[in-house]
């Protein structure tokens, strides 16, 4: 037996929640096992190698978001920096670029309308009573691609309380990107986890959490056990069904239906030079970001970085019209939007290609989707699911109750928050079996 009473703890599933939780135990003399599916840690931050696209390119999470002071704090930590995302955006409609946004005027109407109700509706319902008609088609259209494009959510489910806070919620900080890409990040903490000595399996899919007299055997396909006094589940939404969970657990499982999870394609093109730049009269040097019409609408690049590479995006329902496609398919879905948009012959831009990575994430069997977003009745789950009454508590993205819901930031905030209650379970001697 342990030194301390429930000292041991197994942490399911390495992704930034899940490091996070075992660091911050680890790290306070508790005993931690990490058990993963994978054989790689990150989760859905996915960096790729350098060789590939001249930089550690990220499949998965790119950006910070927002303050994200969690975020922040273990980069200081970690001594690492980020760059702020800066350029031009622009809008591209049949052909002509521009970089004034066609909703900007109607979008303080919409602030306004949205500030001023007092329940809340899905999406599609404020556009459908608000902003029908002819005359609002551009804000219909930018509100659908913020919705479905940023938050990767079905605007007839998603919140717009929850979006409200987004869209408004005053002073967001710079965006960025961490130098070394996000990969850093997670190298940093697994660094951590080791000098702290968390025990870390691969390859262990769990699949079904048990309590027993004296805490929780873990069970995982592989037919290999655990035994621990705690468990940690931080794996995504769609993979939570799959575990089997305590019978006193199974309705506070089913509160995660109540939880948006969206789906994202993600495209990175490597071309050997930047021949977007090539424009005739148009100067699109600082582009950043692209949106448009086509089947591949959102692009941006890495500016101020000056890679020939641009990485396309698709998110939200529009996703499942690409079901069918394998990886090759879904690159060339993306070099033809892309020779579209800058109307551009499409085998000059095959020619071009050198390095290409697609990701359909819904494919991913641990991943099964993007991330989270709050629907009408998200916010009364995600309190059912982080309730503690046994030896199991559920952790990540989803359960992050703050402003930028299926982060990484949500993730390690997440991780933390759980990990700091059950430091305190533990010191007050109060932990619940
Ligand atoms: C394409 C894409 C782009 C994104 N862009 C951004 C961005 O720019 N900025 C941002 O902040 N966020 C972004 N996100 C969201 C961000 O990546 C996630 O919110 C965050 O990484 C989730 O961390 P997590 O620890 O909660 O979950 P995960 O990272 O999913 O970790 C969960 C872990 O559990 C493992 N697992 C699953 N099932 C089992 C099982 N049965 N047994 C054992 N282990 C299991 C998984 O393999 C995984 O490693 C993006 C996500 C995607 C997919």
């Amino acid at each position: 037996m342990a030194e301390h009473a429930h000292d041991h703890v197994i942490v399911v599933g390495a992704g930034a929640a899940g490091l996070m939780a075992a660091r911050e135990l680890a790290r306070a003399g508790r005993r931690v096992t990490l058990l993963e599916a994978r054989e790689r840690c990150g989760g859905r931050i996915h960096s790729l190698p350098e060789s590939e696209f001249g930089y550690r390119a990220d499949a998965g999470a790119e950006f910070i978001h927002g303050e994200a002071p969690v975020t922040h704090a273990l980069m200081a930590e970690a001594g690492l920096r980020s760059t702020p995302v800066d350029g031009a955006r622009w809008h591209v409609s049949h052909g002509d670029f521009s970089q004034d946004d066609p909703a900007a005027g109607q979008m303080r109407l919409l602030h306004r309308v949205a500030r001023e109700l007092d329940q809340d509706i899905t999406v599609t319902e404020l556009l459908d009573r608000h902003f029908a008609g002819d005359a609002f088609a551009a804000l219909r259209s930018s509100v659908l691609g913020m919705v479905q494009g940023y938050d990767a959510a079905d605007p007839g489910l998603a919140s717009v309380f929850a979006l409200r806070d987004e869209w408004m919620g005053g002073e967001r900080g710079d965006q960025g990107r961490i130098v070394g890409g996000y990969a850093a990040l997670v190298d940093f903490l697994v660094a951590e986890c080791r000098r702290h000595g968390v025990t870390m399996r691969f390859q262990a899919v769990v699949s079904a959490v048990e309590s027993s007299d004296d805490g929780v055997v873990i069970r995982c396909a592989d037919g290999g056990v655990e035994r621990g006094d705690l468990a940690v589940l931080t794996v995504p939404l769609p993979l939570l069904r799959t575990v089997a969970l305590p019978p006193a657990m199974r309705e506070r499982q089913q509160a995660a239906e109540a939880i948006g999870f969206g789906n994202v394609i993600k495209l990175l093109l490597r071309f050997e030079r930047r021949w977007w730049l090539e424009n005739g009269a148009r100067d699109l040097s600082d582009m950043l970001f692209v949106l448009s019409e086509a089947k591949v609408p959102v692009w941006w690049t890495q500016h101020p970085a000056d890679a020939a590479v641009l990485t396309g995006w698709l998110a939200g329902p529009p996703t499942s019209a690409f079901a069918a496609c394998d990886e090759a398919a879904l690159i060339e879905a993306g070099v033809s939007a892309l020779a579209g948009i800058f109307d551009k012959p499409v085998e000059m831009l095959r020619t071009q290609l050198v390095a290409s990575h697609a990701t359909d994430w819904s494919k991913d069997p641990f991943a099964r989707g993007a991330y989270s977003y709050a629907t009408l009745t998200t916010r009364e789950a995600q309190e059912m699911l982080s309730q503690w009454d046994g030896p199991v508590l559920i952790s990540g993205e989803a359960l992050y109750r703050g402003r930028d819901m299926g982060t990484v930031e949500a993730a390690l905030a997440s991780g933390c928050e759980t990990a700091r209650r059950i430091l305190a379970g533990m010191r007050a001697g109060t932990l619940a079996r």
